[in-house]
């Protein structure tokens, strides 16, 4: 039941394995960091520590060379087709790295008249910025129309054939999500792109996935022209996450203004977690935390006072994709009586770290609070089994 891979890699994680008595369940807010990636960053700090771009000393070359080859390292985890055409960003987060598409590339990109897409039950990362950027061309006279990407009714996932009709000779853009943070479902971005054809641009929010299940860009169903992603929630540093653009639609993306001293420690950690990702291979993860993810779910929907919140509650009937492979490692749940804020707390009291709140989706008024349990590798069976033993005891 817990093959040998998966008990390595958790021993990992120092945090992780100093608290058997704790099951940390929150890995969609921040993944933990193993071993590897706090010493890499120790002996960066302790050996070269300079800033990137500037100087020409020995520490300062070997910082400049580490955030370089890290922008590559980014595009060979994403599997880049094409690395001589892209570009990567280093932003602080996948929140400042939408804000800065929206606002260094979108901006520039609409002209009067045009027609974007956005997701309105989302994160509100992937909300916000779009709308901001409607507001700043409005200032310049340049109208644009922002219509809601459409959700199917209680599943979770994009309303693709919706999304057709909505499509028209003006729209540009639509902004998409990857997997989603509360419903933890694949939102089959493959079908996005055949909705809107070609020509429109796409820019993927792969907080959830990156680091979670294999990105490739190279896979055709894949086509999307921007990818933003948190470093801490694939195991880098806090403070860390790029932006990878294909440069194909529209003009080269190239922020705006003086770009001022890059997180280099971040850097450094991002390029160490995504080799350490690597290493174990998004594909296990991927499997691991499905497993996990489908054994809770499948439980879970058996007690009674128990009601699963997102896709996993009700499968689209023309899902191409059977619920096991769209549950990816986040259950979203509440208690009929137990309001979910002190569903939160009582798990906390038995050792357990969840979300329970709204969780920054977007158009939340608060009163919709649940409890999420999100996985990683480090996660096991038996933590689920006993997070499931306190659940039933209060069903
Ligand atoms: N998008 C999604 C889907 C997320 O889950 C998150 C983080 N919860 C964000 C964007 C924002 O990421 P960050 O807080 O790292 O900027």
């Amino acid at each position: 039941e817990r093959p040998l891979w998966q008990q390595e890699a958790r021993e990992e994680f120092p945090i992780v394995t100093a608290h058997p008595e704790l099951a940390y369940l929150d890995s969609a807010a921040t993944s933990q960091k193993p071993r590897a990636v706090l010493e890499a960053v120790q002996t960066y700090l302790t050996t070269s520590n300079a800033n990137a771009g500037r100087g020409t000393y020995p520490w300062a070359n070997r910082t400049t060379e580490l955030v370089e080859s890290t922008r590559e390292r980014v595009k060979e985890f994403l599997h880049d087709p094409e690395p001589g055409r892209s570009g990567v960003h280093f932003t602080s987060g996948a929140t400042e790295g939408l804000r800065t598409v929206a606002r260094d590339w979108l901006v520039p990109y609409l002209r009067d008249g045009d027609e974007i897409l956005v997701p309105y039950a989302d994160h509100r990362a992937n909300l916000d910025p779009w709308l901001e950027a409607q507001r700043l061309l409005a200032e310049r006279g340049v109208q644009v129309r922002v219509q809601a990407l459409p959700y199917q009714a209680g599943s979770g996932d994009y309303d693709h054939v919706a999304l057709r009709q909505a499509v028209g000779p003006r729209t540009r853009f639509v902004a998409a999500t990857h997997v989603h943070h509360v419903y933890g479902g694949d939102m089959n971005v493959h079908r996005i792109r055949e909705a809107v054809g070609p020509d429109v641009a796409i820019c993927l929010d792969a907080a959830q996935s990156v680091g979670h299940l294999p990105v490739h860009l190279d896979d055709p169903s894949l086509d999307v022209d921007f990818v933003v992603f948190s470093g801490h929630k694939v195991m880098a540093l806090p403070g860390s996450g790029a932006i990878w653009a294909r440069n194909v639609r529209g003009p080269a993306f190239l922020p705006e203004g003086w770009q001022g001293t890059p997180n280099t420690a971040g850097i450094v950690s991002l390029r160490v977690a995504l080799d350490w990702l690597d290493a174990i291979g998004p594909e296990r993860v991927a499997h691991w935390t499905t497993m996990l993810s489908t054994r809770l779910t499948d439980r879970l929907g058996r007690l009674r006072p128990y009601e699963i919140v997102g896709c996993q509650a009700s499968l689209p009937a023309d899902s191409a994709l059977p619920a096991e492979q769209r549950r990816r490692g986040i259950v979203t749940f509440r208690h009929r009586d137990i309001p979910s804020d002190d569903l939160g707390f009582i798990l906390f009291s038995h050792g357990f770290m969840v979300r329970a709140d709204s969780m920054c989706q977007a158009g939340s008024d608060g009163r919709d609070a649940s409890v999420r349990v999100s996985l990683h590798v480090y996660n096991t069976v038996e933590e689920i089994d006993r997070l499931l033993a306190v659940l039933a005891s209060l069903a």
